[in-house]
């Protein structure tokens, strides 16, 4: 196997098994074997072939050409072996709701998974509580009661606990909620959002209020701006990149199984919608191992893709799973996630600039294909195993729809680890550098991109002198000499202007089931106007849900990125 010096401390550090003194007992070729068996023993229920199947789940896994969310690869044959990244549990409003959940959060969380919440639901401050007669403390007192938890959880767990924390833009106590984070040692272990309605952004269109709504009474308890809470969410987002937006109707028009309940929270990085207690597992097809210059190798992908969905349904019936009420929920809808990494190194193998019409389009030619195949192969499974249990009544409960295995088949993930693993571009975010920083045995290295350092010696522009400034600035911009095409082929997330950054996102949800894992990267000089842009933007292009990050900005957490050790 050819793994990089990143991806094999990544493993050594976190994934590969170990006994009880902690002692490393396998090699990552050792630890594919063992997911691909885990994952392939499910077949035998279905009459699938076991021997077959392990072996082409193992040969995917180990080409690097295909890898399943991080609490796969690191759980899978384990006692409790919880296998699915995404949760989403229900926060109502009573003291036994709240912290049962907590618990069910603490069980998640120990499992590796991340879980979303809506905190909507909640009374607002200063709200009567009957039985004590006293006043509630409201949403963010229990959100901040949920980070403390999560802080202690987290030491013993095998990744970092994340958390996504959602209130609705019509809670009463939504300014309190936006200002949190400006703080940064609050809700360090949360990314926020707000659930923003189509009746706020029409207030914001229209330079008009909106009313705000006690959500146990029902009530309408008065009326703000839609400009006034705007500017206070941009303010904060632009300080500290929280809180994001997710487009709550929106996600919900694109609910497969209404009947069941609506949608108010996402997973932790926004990529997955998820009804209470629903799960699902996420993998990702590495594009970089597809370029077939001028194209893609659509025979190979298209074969991979329906392994992988494969791979992906059998996953949920390996699943040990924290709760039976998970279980039954994730077992009812099947939803997984099939998306992309290596986007931006396709791009550059290609020579297309990410920023280009061309790459828009291929992206929405990759996506569509990768959606179409990932859904027959979702038919096809349907054909042997049935449609997902919960089929009666969904979307696809119609003349002329497919009768799936999967209530969701897509889902771009922000591929934080799985990226380093597959030693490719994260999900499909642009270069964030040229260069960065490698530390190995207490030494700090800088390494060169290496789609770049070839790409420089076939276009004949590279030198020692170039490559020594690239070391230290990151970006060909501003260097001169340098051709301008290789200028644009090679900008980085901070040069791509916002318009480039979202084009790209709408391009993959236009064919996505789910959402798509995407950070709008700002340049440090970015102003609050900016971010204001990029807001309104997002919702015109018709996207879930939107992130921003200004370079330099305060963040009290990195959890839309992972760290390396
Ligand atoms: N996630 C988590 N903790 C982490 C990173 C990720 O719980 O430290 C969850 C979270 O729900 C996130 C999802 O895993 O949305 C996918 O994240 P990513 O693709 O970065 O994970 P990877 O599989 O690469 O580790």
């Amino acid at each position: 196997m050819e793994l990089s010096q990143n991806a094999l401390k990544v493993l050594e550090a976190r994934y590969l098994l170990r006994d009880e003194e902690g002692r490393v007992i396998e090699t990552p070729e050792q630890m594919f074997a063992r997911l691909a068996r885990v994952v392939a023993a499910t077949e035998a229920a279905y009459g699938g072939e076991v021997p077959l199947w392990e072996r082409r789940f193992h040969e995917l896994l180990g080409s690097l050409k295909f890898l399943p969310n991080s609490p796969a690869i690191m759980n899978a044959g384990k006692a409790e072996g919880q296998l699915a990244a995404c949760f989403v549990l229900p926060v109502e409003d009573s003291m036994q709701s709240i912290f049962d959940t907590l618990k069910n959060a603490a069980l998640i969380l120990q499992s590796g998974g991340g879980t979303g919440f809506s905190f909507s639901q909640l009374r607002p401050k200063a709200d009567p509580v009957r039985s004590t007669g006293g006043i509630a403390s409201g949403p963010v007192s229990f959100m901040k009661i949920y980070n403390t938890a999560t802080d202690v959880i987290k030491q013993g767990g095998a990744r970092r606990g994340a958390n996504m924390g959602i209130l609705r833009v019509d809670h009463p106590d939504i300014l309190e909620f936006i200002r949190v984070k400006r703080d940064a040692v609050e809700l360090a272990n949360f990314n926020i959002s707000v659930a923003v309605t189509d009746a706020f952004m029409e207030a914001l269109r229209t330079g008009g209020d909106y009313p705000l709504v006690n959500p146990r009474s029902h009530k309408t308890v008065g009326s703000i701006a839609a400009a006034e809470v705007f500017a206070e969410i941009v303010a904060s987002a632009w300080s500290t990149g929280d809180p994001g937006l997710i487009f709550i109707d929106r996600i919900n028009r694109a609910n497969p199984t209404p009947l069941l309940g609506s949608f108010e929270s996402t997973n932790p990085c926004g990529e997955q919608p998820l009804l209470p207690y629903e799960a699902c597992v996420l993998g990702s097809l590495n594009l970089s191992r597809y370029a077939l210059p001028p194209g893609l190798d659509w025979a190979a992908l298209g074969r991979d893709v329906a392994t992988a969905v494969r791979f992906l349904d059998d996953t949920i019936d390996a699943n040990h799973y924290p709760l039976p009420a998970i279980e039954a929920m994730h077992k009812g809808n099947r939803k997984i996630g099939l998306g992309v990494m290596g986007w931006a190194d396709l791009l550059i193998l290609l020579g297309l600039p990410y920023n280009d019409p061309r790459s828009f389009a291929l992206a929405r030619q990759t996506m569509r294909f990768v959606r179409d195949r990932a859904r027959a192969a979702s038919v096809g499974l349907a054909e042997k195993r049935g449609v997902f249990p919960n089929f009666i009544g969904s979307i696809y409960d119609a003349e002329g729809m497919p009768r799936v295995r999967n209530a969701t088949t897509t889902t771009i993930a922000p591929t934080g680890t799985l990226a380093t693993i597959a030693d490719c571009s994260s999900g499909i975010e642009p270069l964030f550098s040229l260069a960065y920083q490698r530390r190995v045995l207490e030494m700090e290295f800088t390494e060169i991109n290496r789609h770049f350092l070839d790409s420089a010696r076939k276009g004949g522009f590279y030198s020692e002198r170039l490559m020594a400034q690239v070391l230290r600035r990151g970006t060909l911009a501003g260097i001169p000499g340098v051709p301008p095409d290789a200028v644009r082929l090679f900008q980085t997330a901070l040069e791509i202007p916002v318009e480039g950054h979202l084009e790209m996102q709408a391009a993959f949800q236009e064919y996505t089931d789910n959402a798509v894992s995407k950070t709008v990267n700002l340049p440090e000089s970015a102003t609050e106007a900016d971010v204001a842009r990029t807001y309104l933007l997002a919702y015109e292009k018709g996207v879930k849900g939107v992130t921003v990050f200004r370079y330099g900005a305060k963040k009290g957490t990195l959890l839309r990125f992972e760290d390396i050790d």
